[in-house]
């Protein structure tokens, strides 16, 4: 039996803006294994980033609970975003080793750890560069590392690659598995992409909105890689699954005005 990192239980979450509230998520009940890549897909809105939030504890949950294995009310979570957001004044090594400059971190300074850090990464030639000195992908390599060096049990990556154009998609998509083979890591990722889903997962999950919650998982460890057949299956019922949950919410959305996000959520899944 694996061993859970993040156990959630009953998790809702609620905003209130102008004494108007309202449920982003609720009932959300899930165990994270130890070293399992678990995906998260769902429709604009659904509460994907705001469940990463939560379990980074940068929020607080309206109900429920999350248990960080041994740990209550600390998490071991490293969080990734979209967006880099490299210091620009910092060169690559000092923003990688930005996170180890907080007091809690300091003894793990060591400069032996990034150099093998900056090795493994491949981003060893980029040490003195500056962000705008770096691409894309590269920016992408930076931040991971930066979120890595602090060496946290659970990585959460938010559309990490979502604004990176397919090529180099693709082989970020590879270089993370490889990362990931080489140390004790478990890993929630978020992503639009549900080919990127296939091919990074263990577990996929996938969200609905107003508010989300969980629809349908599926574990792929136990598909046979060979099997052809039982993979394309698989995958018909996860593209039905998604766009079901697209088009639910985006009949909920039609209700409101939100004309941008409603475009984001009818935009067609590439497969
Ligand atoms: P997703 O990542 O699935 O697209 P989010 O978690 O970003 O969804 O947002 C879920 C909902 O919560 C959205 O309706 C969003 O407007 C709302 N929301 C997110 N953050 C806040 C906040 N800080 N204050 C108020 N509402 C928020
Ligand atoms: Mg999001």
């Amino acid at each position: 039996m694996d061993s859970i990192a993040v156990k959630i239980k009953n998790a809702s979450k609620e905003y209130t803006q102008k004494s108007k509230s309202s449920l982003v998520f609720s009932d959300i009940n899930l165990d994270i294994f130890d070293n399992e890549i678990l995906v998260i897909l769902g429709p604009s809105g659904c509460g994907k980033s705001t469940l990463l939030r939560t379990i980074a504890r940068l929020e607080k949950l309206s109900g429920g609970e999350i248990i960080d294995a041994g740990e209550k009310d600390d998490s071991k979570a490293g969080m990734v975003f979209q967006e880099p957001l490299l210091y620009p004044w910092l060169t690559v090594k000092e923003n990688i080793e930005l996170g180890l400059s907080f007091s809690k971190n300091f003894d793990a300074k060591n400069e032996n750890g990034t150099k093998k850090l900056l090795q493994e990464f491949g981003i060893d030639q980029l040490t003195d560069s500056y962000p705008d000195e770096i691409s894309g992908g590269q920016a992408q390599r930076v931040n991971l590392a930066r979120t890595l060096i602090v060496n946290p049990k659970v990585l959460l990556l938010d559309e990490p690659f979502g604004a990176l154009d397919p090529s180099t998609r693709t082989y970020l998509q590879d270089w993370l598995l490889d990362i990931k083979s080489s140390r004790e890591l478990t890993i929630v990722l978020v992503t639009h992409d549900v080919e990127e889903a296939l091919k990074l997962a263990d577990r996929i999950i996938i969200m609905s909105a107003g508010p989300g919650t969980f629809l349908e998982s599926w574990d792929l460890r136990s598909v046979d890689s060979t099997d052809e057949s039982s993979k394309n299956t698989i995958k018909k019922q996860i593209l039905d699954n998604y766009q079901g949950s697209i088009q639910n919410s985006s009949t909920q959305i039609n209700k409101s005005t939100d004309i941008e996000e409603t475009i984001e959520i009818l935009e067609p899944i590439q497969s």
